[in-house]
């Protein structure tokens, strides 16, 4: 028993090493990844089921890497936030998804918004306002057409920096969403005193929604947005892949839905083809 429990300890080690070396490897890369060309973005669109239109995309980074090929967002965000390269990384995001959007609009695109997500260090360790209005004001995309997407965790951190801060964007015209509402302990009355205008409903309680059975999961999302709606603001559903998900939701009078069932997220050319080519008036 002893042999095995050695044994055991030795091979999780090793795979600890392995496992480090590879994040040293991915950082490495990382710290090249801008000047090498490697990010790039994809956008999601959102319909708005109110009216049938899609009014929103929202940019999602993807890193092709030379050595590493494709990784995930979920692996090399948060090397970038803890190696602090997420506020270079988060500035080019903000400026390409600010291009794209000029460049729909020179296309005849002209009253959608993008959706930006942002990270814990870039709202918080850098001076992102100034960053945000610089970009706005070289790409002359108009505040009122990006919204920027934070965590609930990230709004509860440092909740009087993260107020000041969104009360600035609010100031000039940039809408602010909270990602993955319900995944964090966030309160309603907490919240309430943040300037926010959207609400995205994590796609962990839509995913059982329509199903025979679910009751927990469909009550947590009638209760998030009725009292969405009673704040005013404005609520997406994420992660929406089938029919009957899309189905409960405009029942109970969600304002957005975002997922696989309208669209993955898509290259800048075919994402401007997707929206051009959408149905005047599909929904409602
Ligand atoms: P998120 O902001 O919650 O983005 C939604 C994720 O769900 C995206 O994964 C998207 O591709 C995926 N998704 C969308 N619709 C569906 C669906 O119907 N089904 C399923 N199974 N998945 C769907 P992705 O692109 O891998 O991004 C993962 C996370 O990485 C994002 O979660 C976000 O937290 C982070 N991220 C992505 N881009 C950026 C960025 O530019 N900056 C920062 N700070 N974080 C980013
Ligand atoms: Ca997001
Ligand atoms: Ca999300
Ligand atoms: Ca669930």
């Amino acid at each position: 028993a002893k042999a095995a429990g050695r044994h055991t300890f030795m091979r999780y080690t090793e795979s600890m090493d392995s496992n480090s070396r590879r994040r040293a490897g991915l950082v490495a890369s990382l710290r090249r990844a801008i000047e090498r060309d490697e990010l790039r973005l994809a956008y999601q669109p959102q319909l708005s089921l109110a009216d049938g239109r899609i009014r929103c995309v929202e940019a999602l980074l993807r890193w092709h890497s030379s050595e590493h090929g494709e990784v995930p967002p979920a692996q090399f965000i948060p090397l970038a936030e803890e190696s602090g390269m997420i506020v270079a990384i988060g500035e080019w995001v903000l400026r390409e998804a600010c291009n794209t959007l000029s460049d729909w609009q020179r296309q005849g695109l002209d009253d959608i918004s993008i959706a930006v997500n942002v990270s814990a260090t870039q709202l918080l360790h850098s001076d992102l306002p100034r960053t945000v209005e610089r970009i706005l004001r070289e790409t002359g995309v108009d505040p009122g057409q990006l919204e920027l997407e934070l965590t609930e965790s990230v709004l509860m951190a440092k909740a009087d920096l993260a107020a000041e801060r969104l009360q600035f964007f609010r100031r000039i015209g940039v809408s602010i969403a909270v990602d993955d509402f319900g995944t964090g302990y966030s309160s309603l009355a907490y919240l309430r005193r943040l300037p926010i205008t959207t609400l995205k409903i994590d796609k962990a309680f839509i995913d059982d929604l329509g199903r025979p059975g679910d009751t927990e999961d469909a009550a947590i999302t009638t209760t998030v947005i009725a009292m969405a709606r009673s704040l005013g603001l404005n609520v997406v559903a994420e992660g929406v892949e089938t029919a009957e998900q899309l189905a409960f939701l405009r029942q109970h009078r969600c304002d957005v839905v975002q997922g696989y069932w309208l669209s993955p997220p898509l290259q800048a050319r075919q994402c401007l083809e997707f929206v051009h080519g959408w149905p005047e008036r599909e929904g409602s």
